[in-house]
């Protein structure tokens, strides 16, 4: 097996060995190679670069804090950190690249940021960076989302951006990627197409991956100077995989680092439909423009995919996963609904902490690694906080947890 990992990933054409590329249309060809050359200005530019560290500093608030968590340490016998993202401004993780896609917009000299968004969280992220960088903002979204994501909805149009119903088939997430889609051809030349996810065609995993990044350096440093040593375990869960490759970025290098990715295994792993666990069950192919593990039916479309964590029900996986997991450098597992619900309520009643239900697949897992005995420390990535959430889990699974009804 080879145990190196090359910095220089992914190549010219996109790739992280057989996975990414950029499986478009002609006429997009050439847009996304400007997109590429005008990121790798800015990468090399020490304006481009301090207008972001600034933006970080003191629009984000970061560094975000690494926490020790005292009392989920002592009761499951292994120390465990937190790095919180969480404490972003917006609240999560997405907030990182999509300042980084609106600078780079800016500097295209494009007119309009645009995005689809399934729960509206990429959507308000975007559409925060927008107002912050002075770009208009078009946030396609399916109908039904729209009705269910009330308040989302209402920060993205108090933020300045337009939400633009998508009306066709299932009204929901796919539709807005359709309906993004066709806008963009319209006019690729004033719009910038901002994925939300390490995902979609070059430069996008990269890009994506270069802005997250910053969570896995603070990460390093900070982890070192509170314990002389480099964690003993990362655990990230993984939608797209962005605030995966983010943490884990900064320690690929380093063999003593046990790297695992999360993914949701919603209702059942036994059934097609129940969950969204790509690298887990998934095989090699195309989808949304670049190449990696996805999850196909029967005709080599996606699947339909679910988990309770709208954030990480997606048919597909960013291709730097797909490559980490054939290398062998990352493992894959997984957490289901049942079990990220538990691990939400024990980090909120354990340690004041409510994270997003997406974040908490991953703290479930960590406490999974835990009881298997694994004792060395553990790193969790709290992507996100968990407001959004509160009324949903409450309404579903409340009784169990002792939350009569409040109406
Ligand atoms: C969107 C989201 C995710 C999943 O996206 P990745 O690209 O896999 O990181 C995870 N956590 C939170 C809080 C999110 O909002």
């Amino acid at each position: 097996m080879k145990n190196s990992f090359d910095h220089a990933l992914p190549n010219a054409e996109g790739y992280f060995g057989e996975y990414g590329g950029s499986f478009i249309p002609e006429e997009l060809q050439k847009v996304m190679a400007q997109i590429t050359a005008a990121y790798e200005e800015c990468r090399q530019d020490p304006a481009f670069k301090e207008e972001l560290a600034r933006l970080y500093k003191h629009f984000v608030g970061r560094p975000s804090p690494i926490f020790h968590a005292d009392n989920l340490s002592e009761k499951y016998g292994t120390p465990i950190y937190l790095k919180r993202e969480d404490l972003n401004h917006t609240g999560a993780h997405k907030i990182n690249h999509c300042l980084g896609e609106a600078l780079v917009a800016k500097k295209m000299g494009k007119k309009k940021l645009i995005a689809e968004t399934g729960a509206g969280q990429h959507g308000v992220a975007l559409a925060t960076a927008a107002a912050l960088v002075g770009l208009e903002c078009d946030i396609y979204m399916g109908e039904v989302d729209i009705a269910k994501e009330h308040p989302n909805v209402v920060r993205m149009r108090i933020l300045g951006a337009n939400v633009i119903p998508a009306t066709h088939g299932r009204k929901t997430l796919k539709e807005a990627v359709d309906a993004a889609f066709e806008a963009y051809l319209k006019d690729p030349v004033n719009q910038l197409y901002a994925i939300g996810s390490v995902v979609g065609p070059h430069p996008f995993p990269m890009m994506v991956r270069d802005f997250q990044s910053i969570i896995g350096n603070e990460a390093r440093v900070q982890f070192k100077e509170m314990t002389g040593n480099l964690p003993n375990n990362l655990v990230a869960c993984v939608g797209g995989g962005s605030n995966a490759m983010g943490l884990f970025t900064a320690f690929l290098d380093d063999q003593d680092v046990a790297i695992h990715g999360v993914e949701p295994a919603g209702r059942s792993l036994a059934e097609v439909g129940e969950h969204a666990a790509t690298l887990t069950l998934g095989e090699p192919g195309v989808m949304h423009g670049f190449k990696s593990y996805m999850l196909k039916d029967g005709q080599g479309e996606p699947q339909e995919v679910y988990s309770v964590a709208s954030g990480l029900d997606y048919p597909s996986v960013g291709p730097q996963h797909s490559y980490l997991k054939d290398l062998g450098r990352v493992s894959y597992g997984t957490a289901d609904d049942q079990e990220a619900i538990d691990a939400f309520f024990e980090l909120s009643r354990l340690e004041g902490i409510i994270p997003a239900i997406e974040s908490a697949h991953a703290l479930a897992y960590a406490l999974k690694l835990a009881k298997q005995g694994e004792k060395g420390s553990i790193l969790i990535n709290l992507s996100g906080r968990g407001d959004k959430d509160i009324d949903f889990v409450v309404e579903n699974y409340g009784k169990e947890y002792g939350i009569e009804s409040l109406i």
